[in-house]
């Protein structure tokens, strides 16, 4: 067994993982399977295609080894995503063992809401209590170009059915593209008026596969926000555990409008997110060099300790912060292939 060097076991003695920037890791994003049944412009144009040589999806007991570890560093946030986290025949399962895990006191999932309508009151029942759910245009023809199902419809009704499951927080994502739907600030403020929800725009990231889309269609999330401004909004205050987001409200709605900007000035200083790929692999950043491989040590109950000891030692290898602006998306070819 290796021995972590003593900083990196302090760091986690304390059953907090920090790095060496200071940041502390509260939240793991657990990629289910990298496959995804839409086939969205920024991130899979032409559909789903396995990478060759990928390795298959997680096991059920390796994804409860994974998160038990990762709850023993005192991360207590977990957030199931991929690819398509609910094509996963049994991503209730998956859920209802995640929720169970000691010290796991958040599980959040991220979806097209392909299901939504219909598996709303099961994910909640078993133990999902946030949950964020892309919809990129409220315009049900731009939503069907964007995605390539025009299933804006069945989205929606799945919003509503969230709703009424009772999750504790609704966001919806929608990302922002310019000459797409940078004109649909109107319509989200009707929309939010009368939900207690969250939409949030989120820049455009470029990765290796989407260089010339980015190039056309990323505008900054500073737009949206001077538009807010301009018409009265004020920013929230950031809730403990939160993600990036820059929230703003207005008195007379009940929504909120939120902006993701990657590519803001200090966006990764508040960074407090370790990444588990759908293969086993840690990633320190959504932008980084590559996985480190974990899945090794996920075989047994027995591995526990060495497992965490491997995760803390790894972690203290974060790197300070992305390198978007030179334009580097790292070896990331989209973020289904990570966990978005
Ligand atoms: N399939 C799920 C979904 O649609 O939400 C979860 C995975 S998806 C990769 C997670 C989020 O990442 C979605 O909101 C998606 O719109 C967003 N996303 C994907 N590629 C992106 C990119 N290049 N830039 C910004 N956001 C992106």
């Amino acid at each position: 067994m290796k021995i972590a060097p003593p900083d990196a076991l302090a760091q986690h003695a304390s059953g907090h993982l920090t790095d060496p920037s200071g940041r502390r890791f509260e939240y793991l994003r657990l990629s289910l399977t990298d496959v995804c049944n839409f086939r969205c412009t920024y991130c899979l144009p032409n559909g789903y295609q396995k990478a060759a040589g990928r390795a298959p999806d997680l096991s059920l007991d390796e994804i409860v080894r994974g998160v038990t570890a990762f709850a023993r560093l005192g991360l207590w946030k977990v957030r199931l995503t991929g690819g398509e986290p609910t094509v996963r025949a049994e991503f209730t399962d998956i859920a209802r063992r995640v929720a169970a895990v000691p010290g796991i006191r958040r599980v959040a999932m991220t979806t097209n809401g392909y299901r939504l309508a219909n598996r709303a009151a099961e994910w909640r029942a078993a133990g999902v209590s946030a949950i964020n759910v892309s919809i990129d245009s409220l315009d049900p023809a731009r939503f069907a170009a964007i995605t390539g199902h025009d299933r804006l419809g069945e989205v929606l009704r799945g919003v509503e059915a969230a709703r009424s499951a009772g999750f504790e927080t609704i966001k919806l994502n929608a990302v922002l593209m310019r000459g797409v739907n940078d004109d649909e600030l109107e319509a989200i403020i009707a929309f939010v008026r009368e939900r207690d929800l969250s939409l949030r725009f989120i820049e455009v990231m470029r990765t290796n596969d989407n260089a010339r889309f980015f190039r056309d269609r990323h505008l900054p999330g500073q737009t949206v926000i001077d538009a807010l401004q301009g018409m009265g909004w004020t920013r929230l205050p950031r809730a403990p555990g939160a993600g990036p987001a820059v929230e703003f409200g207005h008195a007379g709605v009940n929504g909120r409008i939120g902006v993701i900007a990657p590519y803001a000035q200090d966006f990764c200083t508040t960074c407090n997110r370790l990444r588990l790929s759908a293969e086993g692999k840690l990633h320190l950043c959504l932008f980084g060099d590559g996985g480190l491989d974990l899945r090794s040590l996920l075989q047994s109950d027995a591995q526990i300790d060495e497992l965490v000891e491997r995760i803390a030692v790894l972690t203290a290898r974060k790197a300070p912060a992305h390198r978007l602006h030179e334009g580097n998306s790292g070896v990331t070819p989209h973020l289904a292939s990570i966990g978005g």
